[in-house]
C-alpha cells in the first residue's frame, strides 16, 4: 500500500510515524517550506514517549506533487482551513481508486472534500491520538490513542474496515464505526466548549471548570449542538455529552491548554472555529435553529485573531 499523508503537522507526522515504522511505503506532503526543509536534511525527529526517534521519509511540497505517482490511500491531517488548498494541490496524486482519509477535527469536511474526491472514494474519520509541533522537523509524540472511520460512499464498509486493519497493523488502534458522524459530532462538543472558552478567558481546562458559571455555560453550547445535529438525524445524548465535557476538569488532564489556546495565544495561528461552532452557526441560520453561543464564540474568537493579528 502506497500512503500519503497531506498535511504532515503535528498529527500527520505521527501518522507517518506509525506507519513507516510499521514498514509502510509513506510519503509526507505539506505546505510549510521550512519544515519540509528540516525533514530532508535531518529526518522527521521526534521525542516519542520519551525517546528520541527520527525515520528518513519523502517529503514533498504540496504545489509541487508529482503527479505521476498514484497513492492507494491518502491520509488528510491539515487544519480544517487548509483542506480545500490541500485537495485542489493534490488532485495530481490522486487516481481513479485512490482512497482519501480524512481526521481532521470539526465539522462540514465532506462537502469540500466532495468537491474534489468521488464519493465513494471519500472516508470520514475521528482521532483521539494527540500529537505535538515543536518546530520544522520536530514533533512530540505522547500517551495512547484510537481511530474510528467510515465510508461516506455507498456500500464501502469493507473498504473502510480494510484501511482501519491496514492502520491497526501499525498500531493506530482503528476500528470501523457504524455512526461516525455522532462520534464526530461528540467530540466538537469537546472541542466546541474547551478550545474557545479556555482561549477567551485565558485559562486551563481546569480553571474554566471550577468557574461558578462554567456548568452553565456548557450546558448552552452542548444544546446547540444538539438542535443543529437533530436536523441531520443525529440525536446527541446532551447529559451524557456534557458529563464528557466536564471529565476534561479531571485532575489527570486539568492544567492542559486546548489546541486553540496553544495555536492563537501561544503562536498567534489562526484557529478553526468557523468549523466547530462557526459551524454550528452556519448550520443553525440555515436550519431556522437559534445558535446565540456559539455564534458570539465565533465572533469574539474572529476579534481575538484580528487583535493579536493571527496568520
Ligand atoms: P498542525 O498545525 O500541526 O499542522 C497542520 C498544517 O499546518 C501542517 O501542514 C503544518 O505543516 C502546518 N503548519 C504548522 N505550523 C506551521 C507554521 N508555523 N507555519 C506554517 N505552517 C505550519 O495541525 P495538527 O495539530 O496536526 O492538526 C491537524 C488536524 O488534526 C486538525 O484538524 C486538528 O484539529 C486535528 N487534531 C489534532 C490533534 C492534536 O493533538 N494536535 C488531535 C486530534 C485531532
Amino acid at each position: 500500500v502506497k500512503v500519503a499523508i497531506a498535511g504532515a503537522g503535528a498529527m500527520g507526522s505521527r501518522f507517518g510515524m506509525m506507519l513507516a515504522q510499521g514498514g509502510n511505503d509513506v510519503t509526507l506532503i505539506d505546505g510549510w517550506l521550512a519544515h519540509i526543509k528540516a525533514i530532508q536534511e535531518n529526518g522527521l525527529q521526534a521525542n516519542y514517549n520519551g525517546k528520541n526517534v527520527s525515520v528518513h521519509l519523502p517529503v514533498k511540497l504540496q504545489s509541487e506533487v508529482d503527479s505521476t505517482e498514484k497513492f492507494d490511500l491518502v491520509i488528510i491531517f491539515t487544519k480544517s482551513m487548509q483542506l480545500a488548498q490541500m485537495l485542489s494541490d493534490i488532485q495530481g496524486v490522486l487516481g481513479q481508486k485512490t482512497k482519501v482519509l480524512c481526521l481532521l477535527n470539526g465539522l462540514g469536511h465532506v462537502e469540500t472534500l466532495e468537491k474534489y474526491v468521488p464519493r465513494e472514494n471519500i472516508f470520514l474519520g475521528n482521532t483521539m491520538w494527540t500529537a505535538g509541533l515543536e518546530g520544522p522537523g520536530k514533533v512530540k509524540l505522547f500517551g495512547f490513542g484510537s481511530v474510528e472511520l467510515q465510508n461516506v460512499g455507498e456500500r464501502k464498509e469493507e473498504d473502510a474496515k480494510q484501511i482501519a486493519d491496514f492502520l491497526s497493523q501499525s498500531g493506530l488502534n482503528a476500528s470501523y464505526s457504524d455512526n461516525i458522524l455522532y462520534s464526530i459530532y461528540r467530540k466538537a462538543c469537546v472541542n466546541g466548549t474547551m478550545n474557545c472558552l479556555t482561549t477567551l478567558l485565558d485559562c486551563n481546562m481546569g480553571q474554566f471548570g471550577a468557574t461558578s458559571t462554567a456548568h452553565q455555560i456548557v450546558v448552552k453550547i452542548v444544546n446547540e449542538f444538539a438542535a443543529v445535529a437533530k436536523v441531520e438525524k443525529i440525536n446527541l445524548d446532551v447529559s451524557e455529552l456534557v458529563k464528557h465535557v466536564e471529565s476534561c476538569y479531571d485532575p489527570s488532564v486539568a492544567d492542559h491548554y486546548p489546541s486553540m489556546y496553544q495555536d492563537l495565544i501561544q503562536n498567534k495561528r489562526k484557529t478553526e472555529i468557523d468549523y466547530i461552532n462557526g459551524a454550528i452557526s452556519r448550520k443553525g441560520q440555515k436550519y431556522g435553529v437559534p445558535t446565540p453561543y456559539c455564534d458570539l464564540l465565533t465572533a469574539m474568537i474572529h476579534a481575538k485573531e484580528e487583535l493579536l493579528e493571527a496568520k
